[in-house]
């Protein structure tokens, strides 16, 4: 059973407002996409690995990270799209004979092995999954003048991150069908297997470590969980 890591770094990582893109910034001396590149690399779980990144980013991080870092399991890296669906659907068409796909944000340095070994078991099981954790603060969704229109049951609200994994066949069909009409507002891929399938998307533990780099308090969190690794 062949597994492979589609490891997103196409951004433009506006809300980072800094010259260097948000994935090539340094955490503790090395690239931030580094970080989960590293984890993929290590997995037992993982047979390769294919990076998506912006077209002019493509030599960088071939010389700059791959070839330096060793990370042999790199099939490929390829250039992403406007969207983050664009992405993804770069990297599902570069990938050879794979039978489950775990889609990462390289914005997400800490992804972990028991985390992909979670994946792997429910992506086995059910054919679609993510993780997630619990929603520690409520939960509002507002109306368009912003006024509170429901209050979902806090319990049942889930904070979705990266890895997702899917049986290759089933998200590429989804995101096939999904690219045949508007895909405004699609911001993960489970909202695509949701919408365009009839498959249930199963949610697996994360962790509150798991962030993603989208602002710059979010470097400083960063350190700090670096210095306990
Ligand atoms: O924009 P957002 O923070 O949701 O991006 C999540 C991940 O998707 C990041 O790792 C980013 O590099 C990637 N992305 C991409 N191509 C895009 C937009 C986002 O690969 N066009």
């Amino acid at each position: 059973m062949k597994c492979t890591a589609i490891v997103l770094a196409a951004g433009q990582g506006k809300r980072m407002n800094s010259k260097v893109q948000k994935q090539f910034l340094l955490l503790k001396g090395k690239p931030l996409l580094y970080y989960s590149l590293a984890c993929f690399q290590k997995s037992r779980e993982i047979d390769d690995i294919i990076i998506v990144t912006g077209k002019e980013s493509i030599e960088f991080c071939k010389k700059e990270i791959v070839e330096l870092y060793g990370f042999t399991k790199v099939r490929t890296v390829t250039a992403g799209g406007k969207e983050r669906y664009d992405s993804v659907y770069a990297g599902l068409c570069a990938c050879e004979d794979t039978d489950y796909v775990f889609i990462h944000d390289g914005a997400r340095p800490f992804v972990t092995e028991d985390m992909i070994q979670r994946v792997k078991t429910a992506a086995v099981e059910y054919q679609a999954c993510t993780v997630g954790m619990p929603s520690k603060d409520t939960i509002k969704i507002a109306d368009k003048n912003n006024m509170v229109s429901e209050t979902p049951e806090r319990s049942r609200v889930w904070m979705i991150q990266t890895p997702q994994a899917f049986g290759y066949d089933l998200l590429k069909k989804a995101h096939d069908r999904a690219r045949q009409g508007d895909m405004s507002g699609v911001t993960d891929d489970a909202m695509v297997v949701e919408t365009y399938t009839d498959r249930k998307i199963k949610l697996v533990e994360g962790s509150y470590e798991n962030i993603k780099i989208t602002t710059p308090e979010d470097i400083f969190i960063a350190e700090k969980f670096l210095e306990k690794i």
